[in-house]
């Protein structure tokens, strides 16, 4: 029974008598060994065969009785077979202590094995790359970071995201953008080096890890190298091409932070710096990109929270005509004050709302708010106003605009005569021909439109022409260095000299001093806004400046 029990197994058994100094080997035998064994010296068959560090391991393994243990396993691997055996050495001792009987069996652990190196495999590197997964990225940047700790190093990390992935997934399908992130992490682990190490961090982005980054292995020089290589197409199975270009946001310890994901994070936020000034670009860590970055978040965060009606208030600013100084209108400005009490300019919060899309309800409840308090003074007064809006461009894009802006004129009967809406030059950039078109359409409903900021931008006169508007706002810009800079003067009044041509108004805005005043008005400015006249105050103030107006009138 015994026999036949070790003669089916599919381990390979040594019994080893010591008495009698007598060898048999049992059970599959040949499934591991291509030698015979008669004899405990036939070991050295064995040790030829097992891969060179296994050696000693094996040959201290297999005498335990040596050290008195009775029973022990470990791992070999065979040079030739390749195979990975468990070897369990037992030993059976008599009552004195003296080694009687041994046995040892071999066991055939190689899919096992296999298994295990996989998953160490899929533990540490990204299958797609074969580039470090971001775990173990972590792991490894912790470990250069403490070691510049002791050693007063540096360590740098680059954060590189592809520009416009989305064009490449949406565009040519998940498939050719995966294929596109192996053939660029592919090239990437050819950058690998123990100083540097490189990860695929998420789906379109890499993360490198520079130890003492300097000469060949310098931020410079990597990013020089990975430019070069984007520099010529990628070439898909299908036989495509795709150019791609990337933005790299670079932090360094100690300088930007202490931390692994502080390092990382810090990377990230000003890769999303070069992002915005024009991709394709490489942005170095500093503070006030971190500080302006936790801004926009509190603001964000804020404006979740805002309740228009407690928050928000409208502020409006007298316009004169600059003839008879007459005042010809007000524009609305919106004034924020958050919970705490603190003034937030609408410089700063506007631009975080058009990108968050908070602006839209913003917007239709600045132009409610407005043209209720508008309709209020009209009813009051009957005072010819005219009432300016600044609208953005994500509010003005959206379908129902025109339909939303001429209901609430209509619920307080302001005739569209009477509205001025205040686009600025950005607003056409984007989308020219949409933005123009649905402009046009409210021009013809009969809203009044006026180009903001006018000379910020890209100030081109050419393409004012086919534009639908009525009124130009020369920016404050201008009217600060009119008098002192000649340039600026020669600008501005070719600028006012060619406007009028076209047939539109101007208005200076930004007018602080009687000089700039008077000067804009021999230029025959139409219009001027400013301090000088009156600054932005609310509602209450245009109503007091009305009262005086309409007294003497009466
Ligand atoms: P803007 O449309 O160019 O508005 C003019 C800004 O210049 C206002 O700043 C105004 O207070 C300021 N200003 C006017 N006269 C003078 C002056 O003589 N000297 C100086 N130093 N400043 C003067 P404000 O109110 O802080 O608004 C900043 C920007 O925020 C506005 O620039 C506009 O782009 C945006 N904004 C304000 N309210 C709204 C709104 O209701 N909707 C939208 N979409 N944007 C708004
Ligand atoms: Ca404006
Ligand atoms: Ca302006």
């Amino acid at each position: 029974m015994l026999r036949l029990l070790c003669e089916t197994s599919s381990s390979a058994f040594i019994y080893y008598n010591y008495q009698e100094d007598r060898v048999e080997t049992l059970g599959s035998w040949d499934h591991f060994f291509d030698f015979s064994f008669s004899d405990m010296a036939d070991l050295s068959k064995l040790y030829d065969r097992v891969e060179e560090q296994y050696d000693i391991p094996l040959r201290e393994g297999l005498f335990i009785e040596s050290r008195k243990g009775d029973r022990e396993s470990f791992e070999i691997k065979m040079k030739e077979s390749r195979l990975c055996i468990e070897v369990e050495v037992n030993v059976v001792y008599d009552s004195d202590g003296n080694p009687t009987d041994k046995i040892i069996r071999f066991k055939d652990v190689t899919k096992l094995a296999a298994q295990k190196d996989e998953l160490t495999y899929m533990a540490y590197y990204d299958i797609l790359t074969g580039l470090y997964n971001r775990n173990y990225f972590v792991r490894l940047l912790g470990e250069f970071l403490r070691r510049a700790e002791k050693e007063t190093k540096r360590v740098a990390v680059m954060f590189i995201d592809f520009d416009d992935f989305r064009r490449v997934n949406d565009g040519m399908g998940i498939i050719a953008g995966d294929e596109l992130v192996q053939l660029f992490g592919q090239y990437l682990t050819g950058l690998m080096s123990s100083h540097v190490v490189i990860s695929h961090f998420s789906t379109d982005i890499y993360c490198i890890a520079i130890y003492d980054p300097c000469g060949a292995k310098s931020v410079d020089t990597i990013y020089r190298v990975i430019r070069e290589r984007l520099k010529k197409p990628f070439k898909m199975t299908d036989g495509q091409e795709v150019t791609m270009t990337v933005s790299v946001g670079v932090s360094e310890y100690p300088e930007a932070a202490s931390g692994t994901l502080e390092l990382i994070n810090c990377a990230e936020i000003v890769m999303f710096k070069a992002k915005s000034r024009g991709k394709d670009k490489i942005q170095y860590f500093e503070g006030a990109i971190l500080e302006e970055f936790l801004r926009t978040v509190t603001i964000q965060n804020k404006l979740k929270e805002v309740v228009f009606e407690q928050n928000f208030t409208m502020y409006f600013q007298p316009q004169y005509y600059a003839g008879n100084r007459k005042l010809r209108g007000v524009e609305a400005l919106i004034r924020w004050r958050d919970k705490k009490g603190d003034m937030i300019s609408p410089a700063v919060f506007i631009p975080i709302a058009e990108k968050n899309g908070t602006i839209v309800p913003i917007g239709n409840w600045v132009i409610e708010k407005s043209v209720q308090t508008y309709a209020k003074w009209r009813d009051k007064y009957h005072y010819p106003l005219i009432l300016s809006l600044n609208v953005s461009a994500v509010q003005c894009k959206k379908n129902d605009f025109t339909d939303c802006l001429l209901q609430i004129l209509e619920k307080y009967d302001v005739s569209p005569g009477e509205i001025e809406l205040e686009v600025t030059e950005t607003i056409l950039i984007e989308d020219f021909d949409d933005i123009s078109g649905r402009l046009g359409e409210l021009k013809n409903a009969g809203v009044r439109i006026s180009l903001d900021d006018f000379g910020t931008g890209f100030s081109s006169l050419a393409y004012l022409k086919g534009l639908p508007i009525d009124t130009l706002k020369i920016d404050k810009t201008f009217v600060d260095t009119l008098l002192t800079d000649k340039n600026t003067k020669i600008i501005t009044e070719s600028i006012i000299y060619m406007v009028k041509r076209l047939g539109y108004e101007t208005i200076a805005e930004g007018v602080e001093t009687r000089e700039q005043f008077q000067y804009l008005r021999e230029l025959e400015c139409d219009m001027i806004q400013g301090y000088y006249m009156g600054r932005p105050m609310p509602a209450q103030g245009i109503e007091d400046i009305l009262e005086k107006l309409t007294e003497k009138v009466g």
